[in-house]
């Protein structure tokens, strides 16, 4: 593709997004005003994919047999790109990751690519991708062939800054739940096995290891049951932890530390441990340089300018982009929204996500992931590079 029509074609996905924006800003409130929480956004799945079928493009619903995900693949021939939508919420705080903001911003750059897909000889995958709030929506997708055949996959996630990586960290997610014996806990305590003494035997051996390990790993958790009444020695409790390591690989190490830790609790106390990783573990986030690099070179326009360089120290969270990172070429871009130090996850940080700021960043990121995929689309050499960043594609076990 030459360059006059690469620069055409970026006009006409800018002014299909400008045409598009009140309705995408309509989208992003009301998801904003339906908080769904995991694998039950039926009303993000049902005006989401009314707003596609609405602009001529036919949408598959309940996708890939995850019943709130959708998909809708646009041209016939080239470079496949997929643009990621997420829009579910937390228990609580409604719309604190601003995942209404990732919906609307991958609707507009979805529909804009559509329009042009078959001018450009290039495909479009819009994807809907629910429960990233745990859950992992898009490795469950990913099982089912929603990644195969693609070239690059693109989401923007809202932030209190412009950047260009989230420095996801790979999580496991793993239940603790420790046995004993219940007995009157004054009249013969010495029957007793304190289940809850082995689970804060064990809290206690993870807080002792967490002097201990690197500034790129994170172990964190909660007691869920803790017993019932205080006469009774507890006899079954229970904890919920989340391990996170730099990488898929560097944390299986730490899986085993923790476990032993959490063991230690129930053998101290003569209680039985026993831990359940829960499914879906995600992967660290590989993003790809060159695509990165596509993607930074369109922002700049946007008064977005960022350093695309590794920050291999910086702790994020974690996404189960990461999982798709490590399948086909990913990036996962961070967009101001909220003021330098206001937190995802916070009451403060949902209202930003429907703010004047908020708008601006769906139609950034709509537009700047509209042109990233066209430079997908029309070069060759891009793509090549794209595939040497990529590697040799092997998926650990796991991951997938
Ligand atoms: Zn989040
Ligand atoms: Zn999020």
């Amino acid at each position: 593709m030459n360059n006059d029509l690469r620069e055409a074609l970026k006009k006409k996905v800018s002014e299909k997004i400008d045409a598009l924006t009140s309705d995408l800003v309509a989208i992003s409130h009301d998801i904003h005003a339906h908080p769904e929480e995991n694998w039950v956004e039926y009303h993000a799945h049902r005006v989401l994919t009314e707003m596609v079928s609405d602009n001529g493009v036919r949408v598959e619903r309940s996708a890939y047999d995850v019943e709130t995900a959708f998909a809708a693949e646009v041209g016939s021939q080239g470079p496949t790109v997929a643009v990621l939508c997420e829009y579910d919420a937390l228990p609580g705080i409604g719309h604190a990751c601003g995942h209404n903001i990732i919906a609307a911003a991958g609707m507009g750059a979805g529909l804009a690519l559509a329009s042009v897909a078959e001018e450009a000889g290039g495909r479009v995958r819009l994807l809907g991708t629910p429960a990233e709030e745990g859950g992992g929506g898009k490795i469950e997708m990913a099982r089912k062939g929603a990644f195969d055949g693609v070239d690059a996959a693109m989401m923007v996630h809202p932030s209190d800054e412009d950047n260009a990586r989230i420095n996801a960290l790979a999580v496991q997610h793993v239940l603790a739940t420790y046995v004993g014996q219940a007995a009157h806990a004054s009249m013969a305590p010495h029957l007793g096995k304190n289940a809850l003494d082995a689970a804060v035997l064990g809290y206690m051996n993870i807080a002792a290891l967490r002097q201990h390990i690197l500034p790129t790993e994170r172990i964190h958790g909660v007691f869920l049951r803790g017993g019932d009444k205080p006469n009774i020695v507890p006899k079954e409790t229970e904890m919920d932890w989340y391990v996170r390591s730099a990488t898929f690989e560097s944390l299986q190490e730490l899986k085993k530390r923790v476990a032993a830790c959490l063991e230690a609790g129930a053998h101290g106390t003569g209680c039985h441990c026993k831990l359940e990783w829960v499914k879906n573990p995600f992967a660290d986030m590989k993003d790809n340089a060159p695509l990165l690099g596509a993607y930074a070179a369109n922002s700049a326009q946007f008064g977005r300018v960022f350093s695309t360089e590794p920050t291999p120290w910086i702790a994020g969270a974690s996404t189960d982009m990461g999982n798709v990172s490590y399948l086909v070429p990913s990036i996962h871009p961070m967009l101001a929204v909220a003021p330098k130090g206001v937190s995802l996850h916070t009451p403060e940080f949902a209202e930003h996500a429907i703010s004047a700021a908020g708008t601006k960043a769906i139609v950034d990121g709509a537009k700047i992931m509209a042109m990233t995929a066209i430079d997908v689309w029309a070069s060759a050499s891009l793509r090549e590079q794209m595939l040497d960043d990529f590697g040799d594609g092997a998926v650990p076990e796991g991951v997938l």
